[in-house]
């Protein structure tokens, strides 16, 4: 690991590499948390006629004030039978379509109704309280642009549209290995110098929350045959990302053995704390991903490393990671070399979100980071950032 390079450098890197995934289509159900690969136009206009914002009365605005005789009940989804004559009103529901001849909606709450007939005491103006055709979008105008991920208002957007299906980059197929000879399945009874493997349950499912398709292949022990199998079956897949085993100990085995297996590496390396390690490739189309072995580490590259590789795999415009901005509840020191990842509880309130890094930073104490939400990134350098300042942080989901 002669020279380490930067978070951006590495993550530049990584992009480079990535090739966007064929689009396929996706019936607008399930294509929710993908990502959009052309961009999906309205079918119609919306609203796809002039509707009424109120339950009311439709008029001419030129008729009110006035004591209007009520000619017709407008019900929902039905057509109007006939255009709103001079000196009437037709009582419509929100959603109405507005009859021919009227151009305003008195809402319920100002009129007072008798049997046949509806009194109005102020004077409406065209449009009042009435939805345009087409205020909305018009038809073969962009829904969602290009790249967007679809989330439940873009998916609310698209069907409203009248669009049923779209077409999504296909999902990335991913392979999670975890390696180590101490690692032992949670459930079986803990032997002798064995901890519990948590990575792979941590990177299939922080996969999956990036829209993989994901393979957890079983854990092996740091021995080269058993490496070779999985790494080579690993590799059939979009991205493999290993844990454990690319740190510069006798039985760290995965970059040499992906080295034969045909990976070029790309770097291997990153100024980042915890994580520093960690090891990108490819081979072929496949990208692979080789994070240390230390829960926290693990969880950290994935963030800056894997989630948006695997975001522009599928198409995605703007990949990320995606830093907010919050203030600091304490100081903390600077590492002179690395930039750092610390864990914080994170908090919304009115002068916006503060950070509080909670105790127990080491790369190692997964279940500390368990009680955190955030990532504050803090920059390398001397001396300390204070209470109060200004950083950048990643949500974690
Ligand atoms: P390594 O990167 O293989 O040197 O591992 C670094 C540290 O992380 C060691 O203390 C390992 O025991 C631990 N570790 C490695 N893999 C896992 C895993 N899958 N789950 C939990 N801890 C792990
Ligand atoms: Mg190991």
């Amino acid at each position: 690991m002669a020279e380490l390079i930067s978070i951006s450098e590495a993550l530049a890197r990584v992009l480079a590499r990535v090739r966007p995934l064929p689009p396929e289509p996706v019936a607008l159900p399930d294509s929710a948390g993908r990502v959009l690969a052309e961009p999906a136009r309205a079918l119609v206009d919306l609203p796809p006629f002039p509707s009424s914002a109120m339950d009311g009365f439709a008029v001419r605005a030129a008729d009110t004030p006035g004591t209007l005789p009520v000619g017709h009940r407008i019900a929902a989804g039905r057509p109007v039978p006939r255009a709103l004559g001079p000196g009437e009103a037709m009582a419509i529901a929100t959603g109405g379509a507005i009859p021919d001849g009227a151009d305003a909606v008195v809402p319920m709450e100002y009129v007072v109704e008798h049997a046949n007939s509806v009194e109005i005491a102020t004077a409406s103006r065209p449009g009042d309280h009435v939805r345009p055709r087409a205020g909305d979008v018009r038809a073969g105008e962009v829904v969602v642009e290009t790249g967007s991920l679809l989330g439940p208002a873009q998916l609310g957007g698209l069907a409203a549209a009248g669009i049923s299906e779209v077409r999504c980059a296909r999902r990335p197929q991913a392979a999670v290995l975890a390696t180590g000879s101490e690692l032992c399945a949670p459930g079986e009874p803990l032997g002798p110098g064995q901890i519990y493997e948590s990575n792979s349950t941590l990177l299939a499912s922080a996969l999956s929350s990036a829209g993989a398709e994901v393979e957890r292949l079983p854990s092996v022990e740091d021995d080269p045959g058993l490496h070779r199998a999985a790494l080579a079956r690993g590799l059939e897949h979009d991205v493999l990302v290993t844990s454990g085993g690319v740190s510069v100990g006798a039985h760290d085995l995965v970059r040499g053995i992906e080295r034969e297996l045909g990976v070029e590496e790309v770097f291997w390396g990153v100024a980042v704390k915890p994580g520093k390690p960690v090891s990108f490739g490819v081979r072929g189309a496949t990208l692979v991903f080789g994070l240390p072995g230390n829960p926290v580490s693990a969880l950290v590259g994935f963030e800056l490393f894997v989630r948006p590789a695997l975001l522009a795999l599928q198409g995605a415009a703007r990949p990320g990671p995606r830093y907010e901005s919050g203030r600091l509840v304490r100081a903390l020191r600077r590492s002179p070399q690395r930039d750092e990842l610390v864990r914080a509880r994170s908090r919304s309130g009115e002068d916006g979100v503060t950070l509080d890094p909670i105790g127990g930073q080491e790369s190692h104490m997964i279940v500390r980071a368990a009680g955190a939400d955030a990532l504050v990134l803090v920059p390398r350098g001397e001396g300390e950032l204070a209470q109060g300042e200004q950083v950048r942080f990643l949500r974690l989901a």
